[in-house]
């Protein structure tokens, strides 16, 4: 069962005269932590206070609730709530926002269709993580309706985006913070777990406006994340990939792995791509060590996104922008219609595998 004792996501939740409060997800049901562990860290509107207390705490929490749900389910069973009747919540107040440009695929398609005459990727692209700070302030919940942005899409002209596009990402949640001035500890020590991220991009307002200083109103009027946030713990590891040059100092790994989790991405029930994330050039643990690397702190509740996943195929393209070539070649849907970006009325829905583990999904409607 995909949502079974080896996975066990935390979110926030809510019903008529109850919450919202922290669960996890066992099945179709959550359980309540606060009245099932008689802990008031649980009894608030988000994970942070929980998060706060570091790895010892999670990895003793997961392990008193499997026991709980595993052995012991009757005196529990009182405490887990079905889905069906409770609202899911942005899970964890979001403090800082960024967002990295992690795959290599993305970024040579990218590189390919803005500047066709030239090098694909820059010359830092290999040397580090390219990222950008984005607008925490909008970092909303999956089901939460997107309007389509108004900007400056060509010199002078103020109108609705009509390249609205998503991009399929995995976001990364932080617990424990540090010091200014000071460099984190391990990945683990730091980093509670993940998230599906879909970083909605207008790519008219953003082509005109990001020249030279990068990503603004093009991204900041909303980022999509899924209710349930998967501990470190359940995910499986792979041996991680190679990296050319190889990356010395603060971006040399402890450890060599990765993370195999398949997305799927649906437009109005269409699967239009299957990402990768195991092709993912720069790896999450290398994301923390670079923005830390300027002795710039962390704050419970940072997000930190890996940047568009794509894969080599086409079919593994993770934004409508590389899928349709910026236009160029609409992609056909199932009713022969043809389709480059969003249209008012279209809903995209994110989801991702790890093996057994379902990380959910994170989904929104344009209006
Ligand atoms: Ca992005």
């Amino acid at each position: 069962m995909s949502w079974g004792i080896d996975n066990l996501p935390y979110g926030v939740f809510s019903r008529p005269g109850l919450g919202p409060r922290v669960g996890v997800r066992y099945g179709d049901h959550v359980l309540d932590l606060a009245a099932a562990l008689h802990d008031e860290v649980f009894a608030t509107g988000s994970l942070n206070a929980f998060l706060a207390r570091g790895r010892t705490a999670w990895r003793d929490t997961r392990a008193v609730v499997r026991n709980k749900l595993s052995s012991d389910l009757s005196v529990v069973e009182e405490h887990l709530i079905p889905l069906d009747q409770v609202a899911l919540h942005l899970p964890f107040e979001v403090a800082d926002y960024v967002d990295f440009y992690a795959s290599i695929d993305h970024a040579t398609n990218m590189g390919k269709i803005f500047r066709p005459d030239s090098e694909a990727l820059l010359p830092n692209w290999r040397r580090l993580p390219v990222g950008y700070h984005g607008r925490a302030g909008t970092v909303v919940v999956s089901g939460t309706p997107i309007h389509r942005p108004s900007g400056q899409v060509r010199a002078g002209v103020f109108e609705p985006s009509a390249k609205l596009d998503i991009e399929a990402e995995l976001g990364f949640v932080v617990g424990v913070p540090t010091e200014m001035g000071s460099r984190p500890g391990a990945f683990e020590d730091h980093v509670f777990g993940v998230t599906l991220v879909n970083d909605w991009s207008a790519r008219d307002i953003q082509g005109f406006e990001g020249q030279p200083l990068g990503p603004f109103l093009g991204k900041s009027f909303a980022t999509s994340i899924s209710p349930w946030v998967t501990p470190l713990e359940a995910l499986p590891r792979i041996p991680g990939r190679a990296q050319d040059p190889e990356p010395g100092g603060y971006l040399r790994r402890q450890d060599d792995w990765g993370l195999d989790i398949t997305l799927e991405v649906r437009l109005n029930d269409e699967v239009v791509s299957r990402p990768p994330y195991a092709r993912m050039y720069w790896t999450p643990d290398q994301m923390l060590a670079h923005m830390t690397a300027n002795g710039a702190s962390l704050r419970t509740g940072d997000l930190y996104a890996s940047g568009t996943i794509s894969g080599a195929e086409h079919a593994e393209r993770g934004s409508l922008m590389e899928l349709s070539w910026n236009g160029t070649q609409p992609i056909k849907l199932a009713d022969g219609s043809l389709r480059s970006f969003l249209e008012d009325g279209d809903t995209v829905t994110i989801t991702a595998t790890a093996g057994d583990v379902t990380l959910g999904e994170v989904s929104g409607t344009i209006r």
